[in-house]
């Protein structure tokens, strides 16, 4: 990924989706901010005992930033499943002042309209977006070992397949910061449900050094469903930013016990003029 800074916000981009001039996305961090304590100083999520005007302000701050005007961001209730929504028109805004409008249910955005920003709040899990430059179709999806096992990933690419014609092997993808798999230790149960959900497992989830643990590589596990679904592994940029290693740069909610802000991914189709 390239970091880029601007008004004391810093944002980190993928380099694969440089090229396409028609589109803008950003992962943000924590920095540039007014919250503080646990949530310094970034954080935009509503939902995480923060102070609202706190977080509005912060909201405000990114998208002057990377310029796209915070009325155009979508933002969901994001609850771990593999809920993939098709947004239009009527969805633009909603929740991007307030936490009560916010898609209930989703944890993923699928939508081939320009100006709405599509955008995933993180602290840990796997943020993923996804751009089909021949349709112009946009995709962004939060994926935490739930939503993974559950393959929000294939649900999202699907619904671009049956909805706007796009073809699995135009379309990109940006893996980016999570708690990666120098860090994150699930249990037994997590094991046993992923033999079930994804078969073999051995570069996924393996045995840590801490007895009846297990490292579970969210990346690779998400990689391998989206070339399983016919995406290019060239098309594929994995940030391997590690949230928990990185934790003065990102929300981790491991690194913090529970208590942190949310960064956030985003993805818009612009609007051009013809010439
Ligand atoms: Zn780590």
């Amino acid at each position: 990924m390239e970091q880029l800074e601007k008004e004391g916000i810093a944002t980190f981009h993928f380099r694969l989706f440089s090229r396409f001039d028609n589109i803008s996305h950003f992962i943000s961090s924590r920095q540039g901010g007014i919250s503080d304590g646990h949530f310094s100083s970034l954080n935009t999520g509503f939902h995480v005992g923060d102070d609202n005007f706190r977080v509005l302000q912060n909201r405000r701050f990114l998208s002057e930033a990377i310029g796209i005007d915070l009325t155009k961001f979508t933002f969901a209730n994001q609850c771990h499943s593999a809920n993939v929504a098709i947004i239009s028109d009527a969805q633009r805004g909603k929740g991007a002042l307030e936490k009560d409008s916010a898609l209930e249910n989703t944890d993923g955005m699928v939508s081939n309209v320009k100006n709405i920003c599509l955008t995933i709040q993180i602290a840990d899990c796997v943020p993923i977006l996804l751009y089909d430059p021949v349709q112009k179709v946009i995709a962004a999806l939060h994926a935490g070992w739930r939503s993974t096992l559950k393959k929000i990933v294939t649900e999202a690419v699907s619904k671009m397949i049956q909805n706007y014609g796009s073809r699995a092997e135009d379309i990109y993808a940006g893996l980016g910061p999570a708690n990666g798999p120098c860090c994150y230790e699930v249990g037994e149960d997590v094991y046993r449900e992923a033999r079930i959900s994804l078969g073999p497992v051995k570069d996924v989830i393996k045995p840590a050094e801490n007895e009846g643990k297990y490292i579970f590589d969210q990346w690779t596990a998400n990689v391998k469903q989206l070339t399983d679904a016919g995406l290019k592994r060239e098309h594929i940029e994995v940030s391997e930013i590690c949230t928990q290693c990185h934790a003065d740069t990102f929300f981790s909610s491991r690194a913090n016990n529970g208590v942190t802000g949310r960064f956030m991914a985003g993805i818009m189709l612009k609007k051009r003029a013809h010439r």
